[in-house]
């Protein structure tokens, strides 16, 4: 157990894009095993509470699972990510989509400062 290491990754739930997602965070990181929390277009779904208070109900589904991750499994970074063709998140508008991804990581960011993992790497790709 002591040898598993783990990293986290935030990133929608369609199949195409969750392996390169894995696959960057392990390798910045050096991990071997990836959690995974996910839903349609959730960057999109994270920048329309990103700026509630952590303790919002809103932010409880994200805060559990992050807190699982980043403190249950000692997780080393996380991945919040985009991805093109997205139903979830169907804008075709990048730009838009790299500003939901950075107001959301702020969210995520505040998570791990309550949870004491504040220095933990946010990586947006
Ligand atoms: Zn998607």
């Amino acid at each position: 157990m002591a040898t598993e290491r783990f990293s986290t990754a935030v990133i929608c739930m369609d199949g195409r894009v969750q392996g390169p997602a894995h696959a960057f965070i392990q390798g910045e990181t050096g991990t071997t095993f990836t959690d995974t929390i996910t839903g349609p277009g959730i960057e999109k779904q994270i920048d329309e509470i990103h700026d509630l208070d952590v303790d919002h109900p809103k932010v409880a589904d994200l805060k559990t699972k992050l807190t699982v991750s980043t403190l249950g499994h000692n997780s080393e970074g996380i991945v919040f990510a985009k991805h093109n063709e997205c139903l979830g998140n169907p804008t075709l508008d990048e730009e838009e989509k790299d500003r939901q991804l950075l107001r959301g990581a702020t969210l995520i960011e505040r998570i791990n400062t309550v949870n004491g993992v504040g220095d933990l790497p946010v990586f947006t790709i």
